[in-house]
């Protein structure tokens, strides 16, 4: 349930709302809007008893959450959220271009990909450190020494970073390295990681499980939400379906659902949906087309000696070509 207060409900007010949800035994979050701040209760398991607090002071209304995510829900948060990750803002505005390698393979490496994609238009630059592989025998990621190449890439070329925190072990390494801390595909239902970053300072990127529908991307947004971090950005990377021409078949039609549902941005890895490269710019501007945030896409100076997802990264100049026709669509 959404507790509305009136325009010019104090500090105060809200304050008694949420002692007295305190009360009754729940939680109360105040979400404060541009036009009223409303508190949203969680922790309950069925109807709260709305007559204890349409008498308080300052109280407008109540409205009743009819989905099973809460905080991420646009019901209770209408407006859509930007997220403000060093001078960019991710949500509003024109989309946000994240690229770069899969996994950072050395010093030289990512900042050869780093100074191409600046170069081209990128504002964030990706790349593993800590890599989730499905064969235990292929390359891991660098870890430590991969996160330190990472913010040497930031102090030369300015771009922030993204790069991934594989459990809960090593996110906190992560985000002292991180502007951005994904959380992939096949982490998106590990609930300590979802938990222990919803601690964290850093926005998350939240990768969708390529078995998981909307609903389920958005009550694992909702685990992070609920312990404290409201900056979270989703991501639709291709989900598994009959169809065998790609990778993953890319779920466009997510990004609609997602935007009436959620006022979380929402962002698409054409790469990891495609697996190859060929197909990516063409992804990327339907996603365009479709309303996302932005993209995350995989680049790489030499793709045939790539240590991860050669196949599916683009070679600087297909990047470069990706980035105008983004930029002919977004004018
Ligand atoms: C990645 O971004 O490199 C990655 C491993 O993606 P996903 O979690 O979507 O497979
Ligand atoms: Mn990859």
């Amino acid at each position: 349930m959404l507790v509305v207060m009136k325009n010019d409900a104090t500090e105060a007010q809200v304050q008694a709302v949420i002692n007295e949800i305190e009360g009754m035994g729940y939680r109360g979050v105040p979400m404060p809007g541009s036009l009223r701040t409303a508190v949203c209760i969680i922790g309950n398991q069925g109807p709260v008893d709305e007559s204890q607090l349409l008498v308080l002071e300052g109280v407008k209304e109540t409205i009743r959450v009819t989905k099973p995510y809460k905080l991420v829900s646009r019901e209770t948060h209408p407006e859509s959220r930007s997220i403000a990750v060093g001078d960019i803002k991710i949500g509003v505005g024109k989309p946000v271009i994240m690229a770069g390698p899969c996994a950072v393979e050395s010093e030289k490496q990512a900042l050869t990909i780093a100074h191409l994609v600046k170069e081209a238009g990128a504002q964030v630059f990706r790349g593993g450190a800590f890599k989730p592989r499905t064969s235990p025998y292929s390359f891991q990621g660098l870890g430590e020494e991969g996160l330190k190449i990472l913010a040497k890439v930031r102090q030369e070329t300015g771009l922030l970073i993204v790069t991934e925190a594989t459990d809960h072990t090593n996110i906190e390494l992560v985000e002292q390295y991180a502007d951005i801390i994904q959380i992939g595909a096949r982490n998106m239902q590990n609930y300590s990681l979802l938990r222990r970053a919803g601690h964290s300072p850093k926005p998350i990127l939240l990768k969708r499980s390529f078995a998981a529908t909307i609903e389920e991307l958005l009550m694992s947004a909702e685990y992070i939400s609920s312990e404290g971090n409201n900056q979270v950005i989703l991501c639709e990377r291709g989900i598994r379906t009959f169809s065998d021409n790609t990778r993953n078949t890319l779920d466009l039609s997510a990004i609609p659902a997602i935007k009436e549902s959620s006022p979380l941005p929402i962002i698409v890895d054409p790469s990891h949906a495609a697996g190859k490269r060929d197909y990516v710019i063409s992804l990327s501007k339907g996603a365009i087309a479709v309303g996302a945030d932005g993209l995350l896409v995989e680049v790489h100076h030499d793709p045939p000696h790539a240590l991860s997802d050669g196949m599916q990264s683009l070679y600087p100049e297909q990047f470069s070509e990706l980035m105008k026709e983004i930029n002919g669509l977004i004018r």
